[in-house]
């Protein structure tokens, strides 16, 4: 009695159990999906960061004109509009690049100035005067 009631467990468990193809086969197709979406998601994240990136431009360039309308001249480095920022402190770029201000504007004025990041190239001008 005991014999047959332990040889049908065994029967049991034998059905229930994943056989090592099985188990290799859930393995591929769980690698082959990753490999689908990691690419995605990074692809995705550094959208949101250049994104992220163009917003803190266009921040510092808003804040310069701020800047020009309370001093009538424009900053002369980026440091010098932390007090018109609700933190005091600049944002910095997601992907560690930095901001640095250039002479000009897209139309080519002169005394405006562009916010440019050093890794984004993203640019975005004040219009001068
Ligand atoms: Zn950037």
């Amino acid at each position: 009695m005991l014999k047959s009631t332990r040889r049908l467990s065994t029967a049991v468990d034998r059905r229930s159990a994943f056989t090592l193809i099985e188990l290799m086969i859930c393995i591929a197709i769980i690698g082959i999906l990753a490999a689908m979406a990691i690419p995605n998601f990074q692809r995705s994240r550094e959208e949101a960061r250049q994104k992220k990136c163009w917003e803190f431009s266009s921040l510092l360039t808003r804040t310069s004109e701020l800047y020009y309308i309370d001093q009538k001249v424009y900053a002369k480095d980026p440091k010098d509009l932390a007090p018109y920022l609700s933190s005091n402190v600049l944002p910095v770029c997601p992907t560690h690049g930095s901001y640095i201000w250039i002479p000009g504007t897209e139309t080519g004025e002169p005394a405006g100035q562009k916010i440019f990041c050093t890794i984004h190239s993203y640019a975005t001008g004040t219009w001068g005067n």
